[in-house]
């Protein structure tokens, strides 16, 4: 699955191979691929024809292209799915399920997807914000995130520290390995009530979830090809640069204890014993 960092470069790509161009035509390759436009494919194509994409926007995990007809046209790419930038001569991916074509016979947008669990649907009138995904918290690192309302959100919630950084409706683009990173960073474990959380402490976590989402951001845009907009290669800060994920009995990187791993959520999670103790009280 891929995590803020990822889908922010490919936004970026996006921004700029996609922007500015007017769509020509659209080939849906495999109905599955557009199965949450409920009209159907040929009344996704011609929602699509004639309009001029204007930016690319991400709303947490999610993308979408707003359209000068004051749709938009909404990505979900799901566990595999990739949105690639590709020249008119290149060979079809094996797994190609949408084409969109523009009117200077430049670049392709192609949507492809092994697994085919993504997808992409044209939301009407959702330029400024799809339906599907308006109950979907802004993210950390959008200048309009309001810290204040979500340290109150988080007070009232009584949950466990890291069951909140996951909760979409509360913050989004923190998955499962940024928030053991972060609460690391942070000195905190996963299992910290929320309604212990002062706002200093709060202060010193969403500036770690901050940190290695930059720190991820950077690796992935370095290793970005402005040819190729792809989503599926994991940024190369997973295997440089994680502290405490995946790291079991491994030494904490500030302290050398041996890194601990719970179950968690059918996942794990990382932490070190010493650098984040237990807390007296607990929501697992
Ligand atoms: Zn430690």
């Amino acid at each position: 699955m891929p995590e803020l960092p990822e889908v922010e470069v490919v936004r970026r790509g996006l921004a700029q191979w996609v922007a500015g161009h007017t769509i020509a035509d659209t080939q849906v390759l495999h109905p599955r691929a557009v199965r949450r436009h409920l009209a159907g494919a040929g009344d996704f194509a011609g929602r699509l024809a004639g309009r001029t994409v204007f930016g690319a926007r991400r709303r947490g995990k999610y993308l979408w292209l707003p359209l000068d007809s004051g749709d938009a046209l909404l990505g979900h790419l799901g566990m595999s799915g990739q949105l690639l930038v590709q020249p008119p001569g290149a060979p079809d991916e094996t797994h190609l399920r949408v084409r969109l074509r523009f009117t200077d016979g430049g670049r392709e947008l192609r949507f492809v997807d092994q697994r085919t669990f993504g997808g992409l649907a044209v939301d009407p009138g959702g330029a400024e914000l799809p339906a599907p995904i308006r109950h979907i918290a802004r993210d950390p690192v959008d200048p309009e995130f309001d810290e204040s309302a979500f340290a109150g959100r988080l007070r009232r919630r009584h949950t466990g520290i890291k069951r909140a950084l996951l909760d979409q409706t509360l913050i989004s683009g923190v998955g499962n390995i940024y928030a053991d990173e972060a609460l690391w960073h942070a000195r905190l474990h996963w299992a910290r009530p929320t309604e212990t959380i002062t706002r200093p402490v709060l202060d010193r976590l969403l500036g770690a979830v901050r940190g290695v989402l930059a720190a991820a951001l950077a690796a992935g845009g370095t290793s970005f090809d402005a040819l190729y907009v792809n989503v599926n290669g994991e940024s190369g800060y997973f295997d440089r640069s994680l502290a405490v994920y995946g790291r079991r009995d491994e030494p904490c990187r500030r302290c050398g204890t041996p890194i601990r791993r719970d179950a968690f959520m059918n996942r794990s999670s990382y932490t070190c014993p010493r650098c984040q103790p237990r807390p007296r009280r607990a929501h697992w």
